[in-house]
């Protein structure tokens, strides 16, 4: 028996003593023993103890129990929120698995060994007492910990037929620890792949969510791809295997759209990017054209297609709503045409128009991992900042007299001017002293204002209002480049 004292949270240490105060065992378990061990900080923090619900209940007033299995929450009050709730679990021995889901039956009490035998692999099977600084570590846990393994506990296939989520956990820790799956576990991985299809979606959807989340989501899916699993998380993905592009893809449209999404990882871009990039050229097989004239591949429509295609998807997998029209959006604009010398304002206003403000940044970014997903080696990053600063040049509100709190009609109606030119001079006078203080922009001291300059003599009128014409060109342009440098292009 291996004895070490780990420093644990202050929270941790107090709810372990208390329960061995109480005459119980307590044992820190699972995900977060195998965190310490790894030296990293656990996300959350589970205790596993001899006591009943009740029992544990008994020993913490301030605990919820909510739910079948036993789990129950200690509040701490701990300031750190991945201590504030610690989750304290009776041993648990598990009965037979008759739907690849859950337990017909869950005994509470028996013993830490029967717990540790129902845990999913060895590395979260390792379990730490307070108390004595014992670890008890019956599967190899700490070997795998050493050998950077995911090995089932007990038997594998037998494990991933009790409970197929199993297979996704084996799949998403491998990516969070960068750990391989060991190769009797892989095996029965592949041989019960098909259970999959009993989980419910939004369970899939979750254990997704985070395998995109790590860094190396591309590992992840190509395990899922050679273990038969993934046709049971995002089906539509595997119709881009053998797809051949045209000639400036090096990769068929399976791998150049996981290669894109690898990118919006490797850059550390949202889990929505990653899901658009790995959806963006989804409807290519079914685009697909031979274009004689060009001798090559044409795909036109597939972005619009790919949209559907994305959202029908994500909406199986119960992605929430925004997510869902936002990832269909980034996929229908992803064709956007983006060359900066070329496009018009008013181009780039309709872009933000359809994609929306809040999600033109993202839409660069997924131009750049497309980019790169093609096994181009460069990003072209000069071309996107003269793109958003053409987004910024659109977006802004122009410097002109419509900017003004008094129109021409104003002038006439309540200053008395007559229509012609002088009512234009007396606007870009009023312009002129409003650039230089923003402060005197009120309706109030613009028609006072205007009333002087009604009673001057048209030659002088005329000069004051080009004046002012001049001074509205220069803001313009020393706005711009405000824009340019913020965005560094000239
Ligand atoms: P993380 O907290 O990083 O997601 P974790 O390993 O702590 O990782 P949890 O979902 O918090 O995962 O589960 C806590 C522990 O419960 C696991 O370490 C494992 O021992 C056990 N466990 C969770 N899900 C299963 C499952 N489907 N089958 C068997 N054991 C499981
Ligand atoms: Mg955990």
């Amino acid at each position: 028996m291996q004895i070490m004292k780990f420093v644990l949270p202050d929270s941790v240490q107090k709810v372990a003593e208390a329960l061995e105060t109480a005459g119980y065992e307590a044992y820190v378990i699972g995900g977060c023993v195998r965190d310490i061990l790894l030296g990293e900080t656990p996300k959350d923090w589970d205790l596993t103890t001899n006591a009943t619900p009740q029992e544990i209940q008994a020993v913490f007033p301030d605990s919820f129990y909510e739910n079948d299995f036993g789990t129950v929450g200690v509040k701490t009050r701990d300031e750190d929120e991945t201590l504030a709730v610690i989750e304290v679990t009776p041993y648990r021995k598990e009965g037979n698995y008759s739907d690849a889901r859950r337990p017909d039956t869950v005994e509470f009490g028996v013993s830490l060994d029967e717990d540790l035998k129902r845990r999913d692999f060895t590395v979260n099977a390792i379990a730490y007492r307070p108390k004595t600084g014992e670890f008890v570590d019956q599967h190899g846990g700490q070997e795998d910990l050493k050998k950077r393994l995911i090995r089932a506990v007990g038997e594998p296939k037998r494990r991933f037929e009790e409970d197929a989520l199993r297979m996704m956990r084996a799949i998403r820790l491998s990516a969070e620890l960068d750990f391989a799956i060991e190769s009797e576990t892989a095996v029965a991985m592949h041989a019960t792949a098909e259970n999959l299809g009993k989980i419910s979606k939004e369970r899939i959807r979750d254990e997704l969510m985070r395998i995109l989340a790590t860094k190396e989501p591309m590992a992840a899916l190509s395990i899922a791809l050679k273990l038969g699993l993934l046709k049971y998380i995002v089906p539509d993905l595997e119709r881009g295997i053998g797809i051949d592009q045209n000639q400036a893809h090096s990769y068929d449209v399976f791998e150049h759209n996981v290669r894109a999404m690898q990118h919006a990882a490797d850059k550390g871009w949202s889990v929505d990017l990653r899901l658009a990039a790995l959806f963006h050229d989804i409807a290519k097989p079914e685009s697909r054209r031979w274009s004689e004239e060009k001798k090559d591949w044409t795909f036109h429509g597939h972005e619009v297609v790919g949209s559907r295609v994305a959202k029908k998807a994500l909406e199986e997998l119960r992605f929430p709503k925004e997510t869902v029209e936002k990832v269909a959006k980034l996929v229908r604009w992803h064709m956007f045409f983006s060359d900066p010398d070329q496009i018009t304002l008013s181009a780039v206003r309709r872009i933000i128009v359809n994609v929306g403000v809040e999600n033109i940044q993202e839409l660069l970014n997924l131009r750049i991992c497309d980019r790169i997903g093609t096994g181009r080696p460069k990003e072209q990053p000069f071309r996107l900042r003269k793109y958003m600063a053409m987004v910024d040049e659109a977006m802004r509100d122009p410097i002109n007299v419509g900017m003004l709190k008094v129109n021409g009609n104003d002038l006439m109606t309540e200053v008395g001017e007559k229509p012609g030119p002088r009512v234009g001079w007396i606007l870009h006078a009023l312009l002129e002293e409003v650039l230089e203080d923003p402060q005197k922009n009120t309706r109030e001291y613009l028609l006072e204002k205007s009333r002087i300059l009604s009673s001057m003599e048209t030659a002088a009128l005329k000069d004051m209002g080009e004046a002012g014409k001049g001074a509205q060109e220069e803001a313009e342009e020393a706005e711009l480049s405000k824009i340019k440098a913020k965005h560094k292009v000239d």
